[in-house]
């Protein structure tokens, strides 16, 4: 599965809210499961948004693989995000991107992120975040305002994939 790469336009728009009409649609779903493959395509992937698999959508897509041992309140599918607390309490935090291949860095991200969103089925939801997972939403969510973490990232480099 490809994954959209810097330098598409898609990944540098900001993306529009999922509409109404949407939830709970065939044409919904067929977006989510493009993402799914697409991240499940991808070995060291723990998310994904819409615009990397060129779709303008609100929407991203966290892997069970990120929540590690938290299993109570599982969320994998986060729709018209909105970051409603943040904590001031910041940690730089070493990043990636599916779409900067194969550059790392680092990241100054608050350790805390509550954000507030809707699931496939248009059902709204809250969902705190701690560590990992409150850099995922905070990487993700730059996605759909058209940031890339090398836009704030230091010590940028790059390494060479493993087979
Ligand atoms: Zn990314």
């Amino acid at each position: 599965m490809d994954i959209v790469q810097i330098g598409a336009d898609v990944l540098r728009n900001k993306s529009i809210e999922v509409p109404e009409r949407l939830f709970g649609s065939q044409e919904l779903f067929d977006v989510l499961e493009k993402m799914r493959k697409s991240l499940e395509s991808q070995k060291d992937g723990v998310a994904i948004a819409a615009p990397q698999v060129g779709i303008p959508y609100r929407i991203f897509l966290v892997s069970p693989k990120s929540y590690r041992g938290n299993t109570k309140d599982v969320r994998l599918v986060f729709i018209n995000p909105r970051i409603v607390k943040q904590s001031k309490k910041t940690e730089l935090m070493d990043e990636g991107c599916l779409s900067v291949r194969w550059k790392y860095g680092q990241v100054t991200r608050s350790i805390n992120t509550t954000v507030e969103a809707y699931d496939e089925y248009g059902k709204k939801f809250t969902r705190v975040g701690g560590g990992l997972l409150s850099q995922i939403f905070q990487h993700e969510i730059d996605h759909l305002d058209g940031v890339l973490f090398v836009d704030k990232a230091k010590n940028v480099g790059e390494y060479t994939p493993r087979e």
